[in-house]
């Protein structure tokens, strides 16, 4: 009978070949979930083209829901925008543009009266001197006229990049960049279109990822998105189309 110091010898190279087997199986594993992981990310182009697609399909006449009439108007409801939904911005400025037609207009209206007319809409102290500011910028910088270039635009008091796009892409049609909002944000973090919270590293994650053409429309279509079926709270992922390439810790299903 062998010894037991003998059969632990003969049983070693066995051993140590299972043992090797499992660490060769275990490094597969990892290759194939890195090779996975590396195809569903963020940057991916397929991915990201399938987004575009699955976005075209659910939302194709997507646009600005903040009704104006031109390029002046639409900058006025876009900062009225800051922290106030659309519909109550469309509410107040329903009025607000038959008494105040033009840039002149804001610009040397009482500010008090201002102030409480856009009271509605939130933050009405600093809105009244954003308009009233931009107004009179766009009166003495550019014959009264919305400017068509990012860097002239964001010269005006209020106005930042997201109203910037807003405005050069709905109003004029021009690509400047995408427009960050509160559902851009939220939304390009869950779809893994970028892994950043500041607004302007988000929106050079997205310029890097979608194809220049699709900016405009890609922002109205998160938009409407992120306002209709990927909301804050509770998204309803039962009723996204984009859900078999979501992988959001945020899902609901
Ligand atoms: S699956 Fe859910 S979390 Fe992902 S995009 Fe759709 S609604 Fe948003």
């Amino acid at each position: 009978m062998p010894s037991r110091k003998a059969k632990k010898k003969r049983l070693a190279p066995k051993k140590r070949a299972t043992k090797l087997a499992a660490i060769a199986a275990r490094k597969r594993r990892a290759k194939i979930s890195k090779v996975a992981k590396a195809a569903r990310g963020g940057s991916d182009p397929k991915r990201v083209a399938a987004i575009l697609a699955k976005l075209d399909e659910a939302y194709p006449a997507a646009i600005c829901e903040l009704k104006h009439e031109n390029a002046f108007q639409l900058l006025i409801s876009t900062i009225l925008s800051a922290q106030c939904t659309d519909v109550r911005v469309n509410q107040v400025t329903e009025s607000l543009y038959k008494k105040y037609p033009n840039p002149q207009a804001f610009a040397y209206a009482n500010p008090s009266e201002l102030q409480q007319e856009i009271r509605p809409t939130g933050f009405f102290r600093n809105k009244t001197k954003s308009i009233m500011g931009a107004s009179k910028a766009l009166l003495e910088d550019f014959g009264g006229q919305v400017p068509k270039t990012m860097d002239e635009i964001l010269t005006l008091p209020g106005v930042a990049r997201k109203t910037a796009n807003v405005v050069l892409g709905t109003a004029y049609g021009i690509a400047s960049g995408v427009v960050v909002d509160t559902h851009v944000i939220r939304l390009s973090r869950r779809l893994d279109l970028t892994k950043h919270e500041d607004p302007k590293k988000i929106e050079q994650d997205l310029i890097r990822v979608i194809p220049k053409e699709k900016w405009i429309q890609f922002s109205h279509q998160l938009i409407w998105h992120g306002r209709r079926v990927c909301i804050a709270r509770k998204p309803r992922c039962v009723d996204c189309n984009l859900e078999s390439i979501c992988y959001s810790k945020d899902k609901t299903v």
